[in-house]
């Protein structure tokens, strides 16, 4: 596993937009349609607490949320997943595996191939065209070669 990132509450504090440092340390939600607006390029969906690779941009889609979706992860074991039962559902919360802040929920109602719906807020999101998945496998197989 890729190593984790531990700060205080008062340093992501100091670190975050009010809005990230809301939704990613506190469990916010954003509202619909505030954070959709990044690029349609070739890229990567960074944390923006930690910088840890999330999601290609390949993986995006249209669902007409307002949040921004993506039907999977770059890589298995990037996110995180709890089970949430507040406001009276229970739902799946997604979360960063490096510095477990807070993304969004996975619902099971996304486009194939994997027929899941990553609804992550955008404010927990830093875009980066520089980056393709590519890399991000090769960091992967690499971390793996590294622990085995
Ligand atoms: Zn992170």
């Amino acid at each position: 596993m890729t190593e984790k990132v531990i700060r205080t509450d008062a340093e992501w504090r100091a670190e975050l937009s009010p809005e990230a440092y809301r939704v990613m340390r506190q469990h916010g939600t954003e509202r619909p349609f505030s954070n959709d607006a990044f690029p349609k390029a070739d890229g990567m969906f960074r944390c923006a607490g930690c910088g840890q690779p999330l999601f290609d941009a390949d993986t995006k889609f249209e669902s007409g949320s307002g949040w921004p979706s993506f039907y999977e992860p770059v890589v298995e074991g990037a996110v995180g997943e709890t089970v949430d039962r507040g406001l009276g559902m229970t739902r799946t919360e997604v979360h960063c595996a490096r510095c477990e802040a807070h993304l969004g929920h996975v619902f099971p109602d996304g486009p194939r191939p994997t027929g899941l719906r990553y609804c992550i807020n955008g404010a927990a999101l830093a875009f980066d065209p520089e980056h393709d998945a590519a890399q991000a496998e090769a960091m992967a197989d690499s971390d793996a070669k590294g622990t085995g």
